[in-house]
């Protein structure tokens, strides 16, 4: 019943009630995903150091460790576009979600449609933000980093590594593009719903920051424009 093939993109599911996963799992091999569904965030992580999927789908409340932790974890290690599936719906559970590299968050029940909408829209952002730039550009140069599209990777001058979610290398790359001119949050969201209480475009900005060593009291690199939203501030040089 399923139409998933070996090039369909691997989703990891962490999800400690049976019921819940075989939903998830159904749903998305429906739609033609490939899963992976593990009980437990050791489990995930253990098999995310052999095999990296394309996205993970995470439950929040799990038997071993905080579903928050599982993303910390697998971020640091091998970061992938993540989605967070969970009953728990307090500010803090999102807003700390979408700082530890979140792409998405919904809470359950859901919808299994919406589901499947909001895979689809997260794996598009994750490809676009992979795909070298039609230029032929696959890196760029920038305020002392060297930004390895492809492989959504920064490299300082001094040669530290630091990785970026999906979701943040497609908000600099947007950013790049565009160098020294204010872009509003609503060109900055992109292709995402509008909503004006839509706070996860500042702490992508804020992460981003923080990534770049960027002084969020002071930025040099990413201006807030106040009223009307953000500015990168660099030389940008396309290779
Ligand atoms: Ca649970």
């Amino acid at each position: 019943m399923t139409s998933a093939d070996k090039d369909s993109p691997l989703i990891f599911v962490v999800e400690d009630e049976a019921d819940i996963a075989r939903l998830i799992v159904g749903t998305l091999a429906e739609y033609g995903f490939r899963c992976e569904t593990f009980g437990t965030g050791r489990a995930l992580l253990a098999r995310a150091k052999r095999m990296q999927p394309e996205l993970a789908i995470l439950d929040l409340g799990l038997p071993d460790m905080d579903g928050l932790q599982v993303l910390r974890e697998l971020q640091e290690q091998h970061p992938c576009a993540a989605l967070i599936l969970t009953g728990r719906d307090g500010l803090t559970d999102r807003v700390l979600g979408l700082e530890l590299g979140a792409d998405d968050y919904l809470v359950k029940p859901f919808e299994p449609r919406e589901l499947v909408a909001r895979v689809r829209s997260i794996l598009r952002r994750y490809q676009k933000a992979a795909t070298p730039e039609p230029g032929g550009h696959s890196a760029v140069r920038f305020a002392g980093w060297h930004f390895d599209i492809g492989r959504l990777n920064l490299v300082a001058d001094d040669g530290r590594e630091v990785s970026l979610s999906a979701a943040e290398a497609a908000l600099l790359q947007t950013l790049l593009k565009r160098p020294n001119k204010i872009l509003t949050r609503e060109q900055l969201i992109g292709e995402r719903e509008l909503d004006p209480f839509d706070r996860s475009i500042d702490v992508r900005i804020s992460r981003l920051r923080r990534k770049l060593e960027d002084d969020p009291q002071d930025p040099k690199i990413i201006k807030t424009v106040y009223g009307a939203g953000y500015l990168l501030c660099a030389a940008v040089v396309w290779e």
